[in-house]
């Protein structure tokens, strides 16, 4: 991970609402822990919150888990009402990164207004990211080397920081090499969801990446077939242009 303080670069620019974007497996929940810490905005994903609410055993939560875990997508109307829900929070006037939202184009339509809705005032838009206009990042990695991530992905029950073991084991099979907890696996982490969920992607979120790629100046596409801090690097870089440049 790059050394940068979170100040010197959040002194930069103000990161504004962000979108990754990409298939299931190209590391964008892994990029989006990387910018939370480098721009100190936090990190929303839905998968995230999905998983949340299937741990507490919630009726949300009963109703997404067969659906999830079988590769599919929630139902738009559950995903949009976690976010609305979500940008309320205090801690997203800066920025955020929304990670594995938008998925269809109902989705994107749906984030668009309500991020226009929440413009604020005059007086406080000078400090406040959530005035910019949102820039999607898309993460691309070939189809052959998604699925041996996803199959070979691990994350730590506790710290939820994320192995591979082919390509980044722990120390210890099984075990965090950070608290010494145990490592789990995705229900959704097999062979066959994998190829449910690459259908998913390519009949509606294909679509999503495609609409935010003709939005000039809004729109990147960063080579995630790299190391981790490589790609973090390419994607700060595109970041600083989408942010900075003059449209
Ligand atoms: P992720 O953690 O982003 O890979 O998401 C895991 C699973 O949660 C997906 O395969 C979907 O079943 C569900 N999910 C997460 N985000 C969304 C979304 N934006 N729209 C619909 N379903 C979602």
């Amino acid at each position: 991970m790059s050394t940068a303080s979170p100040t010197a670069r959040a002194e930069t620019f103000l990161p504004g609402p962000i979108l990754l974007l990409g298939a299931p497996g190209v590391g964008k929940g892994t990029q989006a822990k990387a910018l939370m810490a480098a721009y100190g905005i936090p990190q929303i994903s839905t998968g995230d919150i999905l998983r949340a609410n299937i741990a507490h055993g919630t009726d949300l939560g009963k109703r997404a888990k067969s659906l999830m875990d079988q590769g599919q997508l929630v139902a738009d109307d559950i995903v949009n009402g976690m976010v609305a829900t979500r940008l309320q929070a205090p801690d997203v006037t800066r920025g955020f990164i929304l990670d594995g939202y938008p998925r269809t184009r109902q989705q994107a339509g749906f984030m668009e207004t309500l991020l226009t809705s929440q413009q604020p005032s005059a007086e406080s838009a000078a400090s406040d990211g959530l005035h910019l206009p949102l820039v999607a990042v898309n993460i691309a990695v070939d189809e052959d080397e998604l699925l041996r991530r996803i199959t070979g992905r691990r994350s730590c029950v506790v710290c939820k920081h994320i192995y591979n073991i082919y390509s980044h084991p722990p120390k210890a099979a099984g075990i965090c090499d950070f608290d010494g907890s145990p490592l789990e696996q995705r229900s959704d982490d097999t062979e066959s969801a994998f190829h449910e969920r690459m259908k998913e992607y390519r009949a509606k979120t294909q679509d999503v990446i495609q609409y935010f790629s003709q939005k000039t100046g809004q729109f990147e596409t960063v080579n995630g077939d790299k190391p981790v801090e490589q790609v973090t690097a390419a994607i700060e870089a595109a970041l600083l242009r989408l942010r900075t440049s003059k449209r």
